[in-house]
């Protein structure tokens, strides 16, 4: 039997696994010159979604017009139903950047994920009452100390992290479900109005104000606290971008029927709103721009949605575990890994989370004693020293890949809008983002690979969080709005 010691591996094993690193580094890594290209065909992918309906990287108008003045004030409900939770937020308001948050979360189980989707928003309307009643309902003591009086309605923002197309803030028409998400009877429907219907039948006492992507959502609460911030990037279960757009530059809401100048005035061609790029669906269907190896095709073939989000899952926490689980099963069936043992349980798809690279990579031991647990507590498999050092230079590969590229999104961006020489900020959330070691890092060497020396000029920031507090100051912006009567 095998241990996890050293002394037991063959001689040859060391330089086996070796020479095995060296054909993944090549395909796995990505060239300043290759960065580039990619950046190119990005910003040309860009400027098509704002010109034209319906393409691929949709380029979303959101209707959230212009930055927060950062005096937005008051109580406000935000729900967020994202790609692994669904949480409740009550957030206040407190002007100059300022605010308190009380909130819950609920884990989504997969049968909700895919069950009919008036029934997931059903789920979404009973915990937001329950949240409403345990925190401010007529028997709570102490609590918040916020009371709801008779007949009032709560101005609610709703974060729905999923590509929908808008033509006013409180409604819009899912596209298409991403990140393993299937419920049915959803895409091609208004899921304001399919949560409105929730709602009203759980008797909740609130007002859906604003339908919010989380992208935007950080964009507006990244500016709230920090008004250096020019774009804002998620990478989570799933990877998106957000920005502020000139109203004027985006041409096809001539062709959606909006003419925000009719209603706002000759200030209305001067305004500017944010875009949700959605850029997770970069390269989609046809597969030009972005290097795949087979591990990646076989992620794509197998998920819900073949060819869809082609950027995303190269970069997403929902698929670079996966990848991995892929090159290491390969390995497997050519007899280079652990010959002799069991390794059925490596073999089911998205049982290597991509939190265990996370893992690998942060192991501060010599031995990787982490690296060691995670393979035979999780899989029931013993590993030598130089599997696991192999096991943690394919996390770096694959991960650094994934920070490369999410630079080529951010590089796209800011080389269409023209803020490389004045540099700026971006708000970046999401799980990959913020527990990932060293992720920030590589999208800042990328973008150095990119732009030279003046990609410093570009910083990526944790984000302040934009699904809570960035969906109440929309909501406060709309309220605001609504009053004055513009758009
Ligand atoms: C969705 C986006 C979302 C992103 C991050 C993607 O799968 O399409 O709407 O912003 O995930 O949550
Ligand atoms: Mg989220």
């Amino acid at each position: 039997t095998r241990t996890n010691n050293e002394e037991d591996l063959p001689h040859a094993t060391k330089k086996t696994m070796a020479d095995h690193l060296r054909k993944y580094e090549t395909l796995f890594t990505l060239t300043p010159q290759r960065m580039r290209m990619i950046v190119e065909a990005f910003k040309e992918t860009l400027e098509l979604g704002l010109q034209k309906p319906e393409q691929v990287v949709p380029m979303i108008p959101t209707f959230v017009f212009g930055w927060p003045s950062g005096k937005e004030k008051g109580d406000y409900l935000a729900v967020d139903l994202g790609g692994t939770n669904f949480r409740v937020c009550l957030v206040t308001l407190m002007g100059s950047g300022k605010f308190e948050i009380t909130q819950t979360k609920y884990r989504l189980t997969e049968e909700q994920k895919h069950e009919d989707g008036q029934k997931l928003f059903d789920f979404c309307a009973e915990s937001l009452k329950t949240f409403i009643d345990t925190n401010f309902g007529d028997e709570v003591e102490g609590g918040t100390g916020f009371k709801l009086k008779e007949g009032e309605t709560l101005p609610l923002g709703f974060t729905f992290s999923y590509p929908c197309s808008q033509n006013k803030i409180d409604h819009g028409v899912l596209i298409r479900w991403t990140k393993g998400f299937g419920a049915s009877n959803t895409e091609g429907k208004d899921v304001g109005e399919m949560f409105r219907k929730s709602l009203e039948k759980h008797n909740v006492p609130v007002t859906l104000t604003a339908l919010i992507n989380d992208t935007t959502g950080t964009l507006i609460a990244s500016h709230y606290v920090n008004p250096s911030t020019k774009i804002a990037v998620i990478f989570g279960t799933g990877c998106n971008a957000a920005y502020m757009e000139h109203v004027k530059d985006i041409g096809k809401l001539k062709d959606m029927g909006i003419n925000v100048g009719e209603v706002n005035g000759k200030e209305g061609e001067e305004m500017d709103m944010a875009i949700n790029c959605e850029w997770g669906a970069f390269d989609s269907f046809e597969h030009e721009h972005l290097p795949r190896t087979k591990y990646d095709i076989i992620v794509d073939e197998t998920s819900n949605k073949p060819g869809e989000q082609a950027f995303e899952k190269l970069i997403s926490g929902r698929y670079l575990g996966e990848i991995l689980r892929l090159i290491i099963c390969e390995l497997i069936d050519e007899g280079v890994l652990f010959l002799g043992q069991n390794t059925y349980k490596l073999e089911n798809p998205y049982v290597f989370d991509t939190a265990f690279l996370s893992l690998m990579e942060s192991d501060p031991t010599d031995e990787l004693l982490m690296v060691i647990g995670i393979f035979s507590h999780f899989f029931a498999v013993e590993t030598t020293l130089a599997e696991r050092q192999f096991f943690r230079a394919l996390a770096k590969l694959v991960s650094r890949r994934a920070a490369r590229l999410s630079a080529c999104g951010i590089a796209a961006i800011v080389s269409k809008m023209g803020y490389i020489d004045e540099g700026c900020s971006v708000g970046a959330d999401g799980s990959l983002y913020n527990k990932y070691p060293g992720f920030a890092d590589r999208i800042h060497e990328g973008l150095v690979d990119v732009f030279g020396e003046k990609g410093r000029n570009i910083i990526t920031h944790h984000a302040e969080d934009g699904s809570g507090v960035g969906s109440a100051i929309i909501a406060a912006m709309t309220k605001i709005r609504k009053e004055a009567g513009i758009f």
